[in-house]
């Protein structure tokens, strides 16, 4: 449906003030016929002798959510915001803008250049065009710094956080809060102001905060970003406009953003950041459930205080839910609150919160011994050992004491759950939400949903993901789910190039090369060696994996026989001084020797090559997982990846990693490899459709 220019704008005269309200559906964005609409009521406005001032308003209590996405990559039409900007600084009446909603992006760069601001107590303000590869080039980043200074706006802006008005208020960013009605307020804020005379307030004229700024703040955090920023480009702008805003004339500033925006827009990652963009929101949706209403989830038990449930119980309460935290001894209770205060205090002293907070967050948490405790829960998440039969016993518990209807749920990273499911008589309530270790700062959380699981658990399990600010991905209930499915299979082909003349170090620094904070085999002895030699030699009992299959790489059991259980007992794959690994010549002559074993000839292996296998091993696991139905669609794979796995943003996951290559390029490679290794090579249906029809995973 296209909206008329005068409908996305609507005029009307209140009180001697013209009431500008926009009404572009669904979300007010900076549209062309909202920007046309916008033009054309201005001038009627200041022409208007009714109207002594102008006010800006958003319908249905949103203000203008941003750019709209539905002019990304297609020609500009209509007005350019800059022209509307100028406009509403030399307006000769005062135009408020009323900020209601989400006044993100584009929005708040709108807003900044009207004089003044007044804010629903309820309302947010931010720029968030990082999040897309992007900078606020709307102005934002010369308007923001002249009126917070450029510390504030760094914070702002490379956060892309979200800031509550009454933060914005004493920020300087808008001028009034009310916990009234928004309109109404800026009508009265507006009639004030056209009394009082101008001339008004102009945020880009501003000088007081961009005086005398020491360029070693920017030159800091260049240095200190330059690691979590690599491969990017719009962090890297975003400090070269604040900075700008600190040294340069109001026009030549925005001139300067307006070259900065088009380096970022122009960048090779800018693609990748945006996919990525739409398929975290993709993930979010379950295919088949429209029109079901996820649960209300007021109160969560967690059952387990270790390591996973101290960090489940945090994330929650971050989230200002409470929690009732449940062990069976109050010893094992105690030592998990005194590790969740521990981690509390580190992110105090590096001042990432404050112990008020810190407090709040505590008081939400209660500890109990017993399962009544739990008898009004809306969900439950257990967090116990890995074993099926003590899983067994706290289901059963739970299915006597939770009440009809609350959902389950059970943080296994590897048991089937509908296995799980079946020690209980509502086996439609149980899912699995598998968080990610440290479960406080990671990101994503897969949604395991067994054949059991009834729809509307399913979405409730989604929905309260999102509420406390985690990424959700729904995965089947397959071994290893989505991400530890296909870290086994690239893991295995690390283990294979290792037999062929790799060392650990070479294939994690390729890896590191590519962009991943970390590579394979330093994750692996962080995470310690001894557990998956404990499941290889199960594994070895029942004959489901033979040590003496010309694939097969013992490396890692013959470093655990020898006590190498990797970073905590000081030497495991690298040898370690304190956490500083360092490469191993005994490891290295290990594998010359498992190779002399095996009758394989080492030679040179490329960092190319390694990549190339990683990821397409990566890529032809992934297809699998969709091909099977346990991963909704390709781009899942990528949020699964790239929220859980460290997987660089800025290449947009495996899957878009693949299309980009060209899937016939990544087929044909898997082709190549298979000749040698046809077991563990086996091309996906799915990419070889794709790749021979020439389409990528969605067309
Ligand atoms: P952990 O050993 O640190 O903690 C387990 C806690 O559960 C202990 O405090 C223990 O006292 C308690 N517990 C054991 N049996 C209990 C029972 N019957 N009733 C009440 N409490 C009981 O283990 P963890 O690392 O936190 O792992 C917990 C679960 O999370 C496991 O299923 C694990 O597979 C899964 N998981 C772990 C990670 C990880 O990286 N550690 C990541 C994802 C998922």
């Amino acid at each position: 449906m296209t909206i008329k220019p005068e409908d996305a704008v609507r005029y009307e005269v209140r009180d001697g003030v013209a009431v500008l309200t926009i009404d572009f559906p669904p979300v007010n964005a900076l549209g062309a016929p909202m920007r046309e609409g916008m033009m054309a009521r201005l001038d009627q406005a200041l022409a208007d002798p009714a109207a002594e001032a102008i006010v800006v308003v958003g319908a249905n209590d949103k203000f203008i959510a941003g750019a709209d996405i539905r002019e990304f990559g297609k020609p500009k039409v209509g007005p350019e915001l800059f022209t509307i900007q100028e406009k509403m600084e030399q307006s000769p009446k005062p135009i408020v803008a009323a900020i209601d909603g989400h006044a993100l992006g584009g929005g708040l760069e709108f807003a900044l250049a009207a004089p003044f601001r007044v804010a629903a107590s309820r309302a947010k303000v931010g720029l968030v065009e990082v999040n897309l590869g992007l900078l606020p080039g709307g102005g934002g980043t010369q308007r923001l710094t002249r009126l917070v200074g450029p510390e504030v706006a760094l914070d702002m802006i490379l956060n892309a956080r979200h800031v509550p008005a009454p933060k914005a208020k004493e920020l300087g960013i808008v001028d009034a809060v009310t916990d009234g009605d928004v309109t109404e307020a800026a009508i009265a804020f507006a009639r004030q102001k056209a009394k009082e005379g101008g001339p008004w307030p102009v945020a880009i004229e501003r000088t007081d905060k961009v005086q005398n700024v020491d360029p070693k703040i920017f030159e800091d955090i260049r240095t200190k970003n330059a690691g979590k920023w690599k491969g990017t480009v719009a962090p890297f702008q975003i400090v070269n406009c604040v900075e700008a805003a600190t040294k340069l004339a109001p026009r030549e500033g925005l001139a300067f953003e307006r070259e900065a925006f088009k380096i970022c827009n122009d960048a090779p990652s800018r693609p990748a950041q945006i996919h990525l963009f739409f398929a975290e929101r993709q993930a979010a949706k379950v295919d088949g459930t429209e029109g079901i209403k996820p649960k209300a989830i007021r109160s969560v038990g967690i059952i387990g205080a270790g390591t996973m449930g101290g960090g489940i119980a945090m994330s929650i309460v971050n989230a200002g839910l409470s929690v009732k935290l449940l062990d069976t001894t109050q010893e094992a209770l105690d030592a998990g609150m005194a590790r969740v205060t521990k981690n509390y205090q580190t992110s105090v002293s590096r001042g990432s919160t404050t112990q008020e907070k810190v407090d709040a967050a505590l008081a939400r948490i209660e500890t109990v011994l017993d399962y009544s405790a739990f008898s009004d829960v809306d969900m439950v998440i257990e967090a116990v050992f890995e074993n099926l039969e003590v899983k067994h016993q706290v289901f059963r518990k739970l299915d006597k004491v939770c009440k009809p209807g609350a959902i389950l749920a059970s943080n296994t990273s590897a048991l089937n759950i509908d296995r799980i499911a079946e020690a209980v008589s509502r086996p439609g309530d149980v899912i699995g939400l598998h968080f990610f270790s440290p479960a406080n700062v990671m990101k994503l959380i897969e949604v395991v949903r067994g054949d059991l699981a009834s729809k509307e658990t399913i979405v409730t399990a989604m929905n309260f993901a999102k509420t406390i600010g985690k990424v959700p991905v729904l995965a089947g209930s397959c071994v290893g789910f989505i991400g530890n499915r296909i870290l086994h299979r690239y893991g295995a082909e690390g283990d294979l190039m290792q037999l062929e003349g790799a060392t650990p170090w070479q294939i994690d620094n390729a890896l590191k090369d590519f962009g991943f904070p970390m590579g394979i085999y330093l994750m692996r002895d962080m995470a310690g060696l001894d557990v998956g030699w404990l499941v290889r030699k199960n594994r070895m009992k029942d004959g489901t994996i033979d040590p003496n299959a010309a694939d097969y790489n013992p490396l890692m059991d013959r470093l655990c026989e020898k006590g190498r259980y990797g970073q905590k007992t000081g030497a495991g794959l690298y040898k370690y001084d304190g956490r500083n690994a360092a490469p191993d010549a005994e490891v290295e002559a290990m594998l010359i020797q498992i190779s002399a074993e095996k009758g394989i000839t080492r030679r040179a292996i490329s960092d190319e090559e390694i990549v190339w296998r990683v990821l397409a091993a990566m890529v032809n696991e992934g297809a699998k997982i969709v091909e099977e139905g346990y991963a909704q669609r390709a781009s899942d794979i990528d949020v699964t990846y790239a929220f859980g796995y460290g997987f660089p943003k800025y290449r947009g996951g495996p899957m878009f990693w693949a299309e980009q290559q060209g899937l016939d390029k990544v087929y044909a490679k898997i082709k190549e490899y298979e000749v040698q290794y046809p077991q563990r090579w086996k091309p996906a249906n799915l990419l070889k459709d794709r790749a021979e029809a020439g389409k990528g995973w969605k067309d």
